[in-house]
């Protein structure tokens, strides 16, 4: 350790939650390098919507210093619900912004450049990816990258996600398939070139729930519309179906099956989507999953709990960030700020991987009796 400069921190991951911990380390003046594999910010698109909650991502925020600006680009009326019948596309249920701070939306694209602006420049050396962290005698941690290069620091954080590289420093758990794997595509242009569709799903999000299938949409910047055909199927299912996943005709065909005796209205997100249709099987880890403190070391985000998307696992993240950066700050050695970390972030990750497990059940129902 430098003592002018503080722990040399190394966090493995440009994602909201690696994002998050460097901007709150830098805003207290420690130095920090976030080291991500992609090759620059835009090497991917990056998905879609998400909306933050008041005590998790937006306390991030607030720590973050980025709170306004969150708001400025958030979407408050994203937060409306409805869910609507398959059979004839009836309005079952509809819930409209709760107004006062609430949940409000915003692209998850917009929230990682906001982020990314916020940081010292040079923070994030893209393009490494790390292969391996071992932990040394001494308390320190030694990445590898791929590269063959290799780097110590006082502090590893993976905040690498799902298939994490720092994770079997600290465990031997790996993720399992949910049953359930989400279709998406989506629609440009909505409120002119498809303005049935766009009524349809309002100004946030519309479900609608059949046996074993489900279909989400959702209103994202710019008058694009995401959508999911959600499947609880094997993680092969294309394979018995006899589907070539780059044969977007077949994958289109095949849904528009599944989608036998639901109204045209919802059939036609299937028949007239203008993007690919992209094959994502939902993984998660076991629950509960904890380690024994290894010195040097910790994980944050999905790499620590990754979840079903029930709409935590990015508020998580980024409260794993915030709060990890808060304890290296206050505590007097890293790892008595790994150790206070680690004892709240575990057990409030097990209640809400157990409350997104619930919550995938509801979305996509084995049954709709
Ligand atoms: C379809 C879907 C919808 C979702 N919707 C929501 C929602 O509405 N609300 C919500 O809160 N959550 C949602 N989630 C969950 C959310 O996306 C994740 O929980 C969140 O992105 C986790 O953030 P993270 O920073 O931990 O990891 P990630 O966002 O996965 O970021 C990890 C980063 O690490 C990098 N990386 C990976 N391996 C390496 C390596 N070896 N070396 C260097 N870098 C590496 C990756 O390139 C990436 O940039 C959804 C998830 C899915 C799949």
């Amino acid at each position: 350790m430098n003592p002018a400069r503080g722990p040399r921190i190394a966090i493995v991951g440009a994602g909201l939650g690696g994002l998050t911990c460097a901007r709150v380390l830098q805003r207290h003046g420690r130095s920090v390098t976030v080291f991500e594999r992609e090759a620059s910010a835009d090497a991917r698109p990056q998905g879609g919507t998400l909306d933050l909650h008041a005590d998790t991502g937006q306390a991030a925020l607030r720590a973050a210093g980025l709170l306004d600006r969150f708001q400025a680009l958030s979407r408050p009326e994203g937060e409306e619900w409805r869910v609507l019948d398959f059979a004839d596309a009836a309005l079952l249920a509809h819930q409209g912004p709760s107004g006062a701070g609430g949940r409000p939306e915003i692209d998850r694209g917009q929230l990682r450049g906001l982020l990314l602006d916020s940081l010292t420049e040079g923070t994030v050396r893209w393009g490494r990816a790390v292969t391996a962290v071992t932990p040394l005698a001494d308390g320190t941690c030694r990445m590898l990258f791929g590269d063959d290069t290799a780097a110590d620091f006082d502090l590893v954080v993976g905040a690498d996600g799902a298939w994490s590289r720092v994770r079997p420093a600290l465990s031997d758990a790996a993720p399992r398939y949910t049953g359930v794997t989400f279709v998406e595509t989506g629609f440009d242009h909505c409120d002119t070139r498809h303005p049935d569709l766009a009524r349809l799903v309002g100004n946030g999000s519309m479900l609608v729930k059949g046996a074993g299938r489900s279909l989400v949409a959702q209103r994202n910047s710019n008058g694009r519309i995401r959508a999911y055909i959600a499947l609880r199927a094997p993680q092969d299912w294309h394979v018995a179906a006899g589907v070539d996943l780059g044969d977007q005709r077949a994958v289109r065909t095949h849904l528009l099956r599944m989608l036998d005796g639901w109204d045209e209205s919802l059939r036609s997100i299937v028949r007239n989507s203008d993007s690919t249709f992209i094959n994502r099987s939902l993984f998660v880890l076991p629950v509960p999953h904890t380690w024994e403190h290894v010195p040097g070391v910790t994980l944050l985000g999905d790499a620590a709990h990754l979840m079903p998307p029930a709409g935590l696992g990015a508020n998580l993240a980024m409260l794993d960030g915030s709060d990890l950066a808060h304890a290296l700050v206050a505590e007097s050695s890293v790892d008595d700020a790994v150790r206070a970390y680690e004892s709240a972030m575990l057990p409030r990750s097990i209640e809400a991987a157990t409350g997104s497990a619930q919550g995938l059940d509801r979305l996509v129902p084995a049954t709709t009796a």
